[in-house]
């Protein structure tokens, strides 16, 4: 496999996305001696951290776990002011590895890949993209994110609305000042409710419309404690090996013992009040063991949440409004947040029910629902994304077979490990549907893959195998795998964007793995040790030639 002039656009492996996935995948691209090319519709390096600026964005996972782990100096030297990440800071970072590690060279940025086609008898993927560039590879890496596809707002008479409207996930790079508007947040996800808190303190009245009360933490978040700095970084690596080795991929929490119906009411109140204390999605949901498994004994932890939000907001029917009764806590992506419920005792806040009263449509000066309309000079969508899947249906990903993505995944994503596709050799793609991305620490998640990703690419080097592809049994089993999972759970109870319920019209099928990452990265171990069991190769250059 030889290096190719970048000119002429020809490369050894493509990647779509600079996220902390991609450039991860450039890293370790680069060292095995491929030439790469990284193509980025963004400005910048970093993904989620680079388009969500909203007011209050920040990680709900610890900093000092939320981070690359494949250097370490690089976790050695970088300092986390807080527990939790902002925005900025993460930005910061991920801005410092693409530095450290020389990335920016190889990345194309404000170009958006519209079009990737393979060509069996060349085993290569041609893109195509909005620039008008076309460039050729024997591998195709997506890394083209989980939650980065912002789910426009459809809404009648939106273009017509004579103040500002922002989606949370393309906030502008200079920021919003609210300072004396009436506002509008549409949504109540954890980009809601994460920039909530901070709106109502500049807006003049900030209104609130919720669908569907979600259940949200205390982050508890401080500056961060420098003996707990210096502790965790004198055992990082054991902790980041540690983490493979629990279900969401976080270190740290001492795993759960026993069910909770088996503690006595008492003990169980004092379990919660010290998670509750503590702060952290991990540690409550690690209370007891079968918390995500049996609705019994989640009413117990989703039931203490709700007495929390009627003891702290004080209007009797807004605490009612708020406290979640559609699904069992920790089925949809449990959310930190810092003065959410607080946030309603303020006398500039109102929470308006769309459930019972949907959106009928954008004015000119506002926004109407079936009891009236409210003014507003500005309005905040916090509508999430079109999740797992959105960001490869919007490339046009076909091969000379006559197959495309968007005819095999109509009736939801299938694939084997989440990381490659049956009919679409050479193209991997980093925490794709199936795997366990969304439901883990995802830095972590992105390093696995992309280390399984090369050593893939080096095992067919090392044979003279121009191609690999999955099998067709081996994903059919795979998904099925996947779905048998989360039927054990209670993650399908959940109208959440997990299964697309988010989207009107996509299909409803679970899509994350859930069967943890312990589990999950033990297959692809053996996968892997197996020569890749599952997978089947094209003939080496070598083969070709001879057969021509
Ligand atoms: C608000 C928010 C908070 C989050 N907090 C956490 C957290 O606390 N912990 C956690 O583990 N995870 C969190 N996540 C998930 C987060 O997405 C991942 O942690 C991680 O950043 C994903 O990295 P990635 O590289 O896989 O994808 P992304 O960061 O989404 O990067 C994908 C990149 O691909 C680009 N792209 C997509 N399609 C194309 C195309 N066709 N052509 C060119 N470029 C393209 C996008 O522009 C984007 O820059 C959060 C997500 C959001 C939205």
């Amino acid at each position: 496999m030889s290096a190719h002039s970048p000119e002429h656009g020809r490369y050894d492996a493509i990647i779509v996305g600079a996220g902390v996935g991609g450039l991860y995948a450039i890293h370790r691209l680069r060292k095995l001696g491929l030439s790469v090319r990284a193509f980025e519709a963004g400005g910048g390096v970093g993904g989620t951290w680079y388009w969500n600026r909203y007011p209050g964005c920040r990680c709900d996972v610890e900093s000092l776990e939320y981070s690359y782990s494949f250097s370490d100096e690089l976790q050695q030297e970088w300092r986390w002011p807080e527990r939790y990440g902002t925005q900025p800071e993460i930005l910061r970072y991920i801005n410092h590895v693409a530095d450290r590690f020389d990335l920016r060279r190889d990345i194309e940025f404000n170009t958006r890949v519209k079009e990737a086609l393979f060509d069996g008898p060349t085993s290569t993927w041609t893109v195509k993209t909005d620039t008008g560039k076309t460039a050729t590879a024997r591998f195709c890496v997506m890394a083209t994110g989980n939650l980065s596809t912002p789910r426009k707002p459809d809404i009648a008479g939106l273009e017509s609305f004579k103040g500002k409207w922002y989606h949370t996930g393309l906030w502008p790079h200079d920021g919003v000042d609210f300072t004396g508007m009436r506002v509008g947040v549409v949504g109540t996800g954890s980009s809601g409710v994460q920039s909530i808190p901070i709106i109502a303190k500049q807006a003049k009245h900030l209104y609130v419309f919720q669908r569907t009360a979600n259940f949200s933490l205390p982050a508890r978040n401080v500056p961060m404690p420098p003996d707990k700095e210096s502790a965790h970084k004198a055992e990082y690596p054991a902790r980041r090996r540690a983490a493979y080795d629990t279900p969401f991929g976080i270190a740290g929490y001492p795993p759960p013992v026993k069910s909770a119906l088996d503690a006595t009411e008492e003990e169980r109140l004092k379990a919660y009040e010290a998670k509750w204390a503590e702060g952290g999605s991990i540690s409550y949901l690690y209370s007891y063991t079968d918390l995500l498994l049996n609705k019994e004994a989640n009413d117990t932890a989703s039931e203490f949440v709700r007495r929390k939000i009627r003891a702290t907001v004080k209007d009797p029917k807004t605490a009612e409004l708020l406290c979640p009764n559609d699904h069992p806590i920790g089925t949809k992506r449990l959310i930190l947040d810092t003065d959410y419920y607080e946030t309603y005792n303020r006398d500039n806040v109102t929470l308006v029910d769309i459930r019972s009263k949907p959106i009928q449509e954008i004015t000119p000066t506002g926004l109407r629902i079936a009891d009236g309309e409210y003014a507003l000079d500005a309005i905040v969508f916090a509508t999430g994304f079109d999740a797992m899947t959105g960001a490869m249906k919007e490339i046009d990903i076909r091969t000379d077979a006559g197959l495309s993505i968007q005819a095999k995944w109509q009736d939801g994503p299938r694939t084997y490990l989440g990381m490659m596709i049956a009919g679409f050799p050479n193209l991997f793609m980093i925490t794709g549907p199936q795997s366990p991305g969304v439901k883990s620490q995802m830095i972590l998640a992105c390093e696995q893959h992309v280390d399984w990703i090369t050593d893939c690419i080096q095992y067919l080097r090392d044979r003279g195998l121009t191609c690999i592809e999955a099998e067709e049994a081996a994903e059919d089993a795979w998904v099925q795998h996947n779905n048998e999972v989360a039927d054990r759970t209670l993650y399908p109870l959940a109208n959440s964007w997990y299964v697309g319920a988010n989207i009107p019209g996509k299909p409803r099928v679970f899509m994350p793995y859930v069967g943890g990452v312990t589990a999950y990265k033990k297959k692809c171990d053996e996968v892997a040790a197996n020569g890749y069991r599952g997978f089947h190769f094209g003939a080496s250059f070598k083969e070709q030639a001879a057969a021509n």
